[in-house]
């Protein structure tokens, strides 16, 4: 290893380790067993980063990640791990990042709250995202006020909410360019399998953990809040009518990612124009999300003080959870919001009224029992015991937000999201019926059209075989039981063996 000197294995007082602190048992379960042993065994070469900020500044890793590098230790065990795994040597490298951006993130971080990341250790394709805290006390006068951080940089995040508010969006929060807090649980779903067939989540963790691997220097987020509730038949009467197809109401208008996207690009843009305006060391650079790459948007709406992480793992506000959310990653470094509370207090309806029993915990949802991951991720075949629970949900599933009582207090919502194609009360056999050529034209523009049309008919089919038993329900499946896909025929047969009972 190089640079010895500057890493040391040091137990400090836990106040110094910031929002890791919250999540020790999660670091010593996740980080320093499964993902860090796990890595040794693999034995693919690490990158570390060693960012030296201030050079009388100790680097600290958390003990319990700090262990796991403790340098002859971790040598050793990366040698070991190469001779049992047939390979020729493992080798650790640790190479210091002098970009001037990075330094002046830091020392923003640092000015803004008193201590900061400082350490920042990644692994593209490993579940490896470690931190390392700055002392708050600095011998080298990291300890600025907040109100250093302010001033030019405050008027600008005034300016930014005042925009936001003018393109519609409900709400705009500030949060720094931070989940040191958020990753570890990210890394525990993971690796409980939680996340089941998204490999994308696994393979790309490493960039939703560390914001400045997709906008180098990012230094904060701009969150965006955009509400959808839409003027369309009451959820419950649908849900309860087992003829009609339950379409999640975010689906039933527009897709979201363009307009929550083009929107933020407004805001980029005259972002931009200000930046233009400001004494920057650094070029600015801002890059804009809309659920269309990996970035924890509902840690930064929490760090930005717009929504709380309700006990259904989604974004909530007084006003409810029928809303989109999209960020702004920027080299400015804006003043981050003040997080708000969190309301659910004794509350967990949204637990007791989940159909497939998906939220194993509070703040803790298992997406393999998911419906939502069900109808829309899922590519293959829905498990067996699951289908009846689906009910008549062939696009997502509302059922944990229905009950949520802030969602009494929701308004109707953009309207880029009214309903279209009548989905919010259309019967199954109706669309079971629907050609492709009728699928991709009636939702052009739509966020369904992206499961296609094969799994659109996998889904009703799982929904036909839990409506009442009727002629036009055994006619509907009939048609597609001879479907050149094994697994359409496949859901078919299952759909039609539900009403054979009743049919006998
Ligand atoms: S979307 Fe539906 S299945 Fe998924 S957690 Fe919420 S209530 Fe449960
Ligand atoms: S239903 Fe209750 S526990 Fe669940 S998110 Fe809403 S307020 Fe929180």
């Amino acid at each position: 290893m190089e640079h010895k000197d500057e890493i040391r294995r040091r137990h400090l007082p836990s106040s110094l380790l910031g929002p890791l602190d919250q999540a020790h048992g999660i670091v010593s379960e996740i980080f320093a067993k499964a993902c860090i042993n796990e890595l040794f065994w693999k034995v693919e070469p690490i990158e570390i980063k060693v960012i030296p900020v201030y050079p009388r500044n100790h680097i600290n890793f958390n003990q319990c990640v700090g262990g796991a590098f403790y340098r002859t230790d971790m040598a050793e065990r990366a040698q070991q791990g190469a001779h049992q795994a047939g390979l020729p040597g493992a080798e650790v490298a640790v190479e210091p990042d002098h970009h001037p951006r990075s330094q002046q993130g830091r020392q923003m971080a640092a000015k803004l709250g008193g201590r900061g990341i400082v350490c920042e250790v990644q692994a593209d394709s490993r579940l490896v995202i470690i931190a390392a805290m700055q002392e708050g006390n600095s011998q080298t006068g990291a300890t600025a006020s907040l109100a250093d951080g302010q001033g030019a940089y405050a008027a600008v995040a005034q300016k930014i909410k005042d925009w936001g508010e003018e393109l519609g969006f409900a709400a705009i929060g500030i949060a720094r360019a931070d989940v040191s807090a958020a990753a570890p649980w990210l890394l525990r779903w993971l690796a409980l399998g939680r996340h089941g067939e998204m490999d994308y989540m696994a393979k790309h963790a490493a960039l939703r953990a560390a914001p400045p691997l997709l906008l180098p220097g990012a230094l904060s987020v701009i969150s965006a809040r955009l509400t959808y509730w839409p003027a369309a038949a009451n959820a419950q009467r649908v849900l309860d009518d087992a003829d009609l197809a339950y379409v999640s109401r975010y689906a039933l208008g527009r897709d979201y990612h363009k307009t929550v996207r083009q929107r933020l690009k407004k805001l980029a843009d005259r972002l931009s124009q200000e930046a233009a305006t400001l004494d920057l060391a650094e070029p600015f650079a801002c890059r804009v999300f809309s659920d269309s790459a990996p970035v924890m948007e509902t840690d930064f709406a929490r760090q930005a003080g717009t929504t709380w992480r309700g006990k259904h793992t989604l974004s909530l506000t007084r006003e409810g959870s029928w809303h989109f959310l999209g960020e702004i990653y920027s080299t400015l470094p804006l003043p981050a919001d003040t997080p708000i509370a969190d309301h659910c207090g004794d509350c967990r309806r949204c637990l007791d009224a989940c159909p497939t029993a998906a939220i194993v915990a509070p703040y803790e949802v298992d997406a393999r029992l998911c419906i939502s991951y069900l109808t829309i991720e899922l590519h293959g075949s829905i498990p067996l015991a699951l289908r009846p629970l689906i009910g008549n949900r062939i696009y997502g599933c509302d059922d944990c937000q229905l009950c949520c009582p802030w969602n009494r207090f929701a308004q109707i919502g953009d309207p880029d999201f009214a309903v279209r194609n009548g989905l919010d009360a259309t019967p199954l056999t109706t669309l079971f019926a629907w050609s492709e050529a009728d699928f991709n034209s009636r939702l052009a523009g739509s966020p369904i059209r992206r499961i296609g049309h094969l799994r659109w008919l996998r889904n009703i089919a799982v929904a036909l075989g839990n409506a009442p038993h009727s002629p036009a329900v055994i006619a509907a499946l009939s048609t597609r039981q001879d479907d050149p896909s094994p697994m359409l025929r496949e859901h078919v047969a299952w759909a039609l063996a539900q009403h054979r009972p009743a049919a006998g």
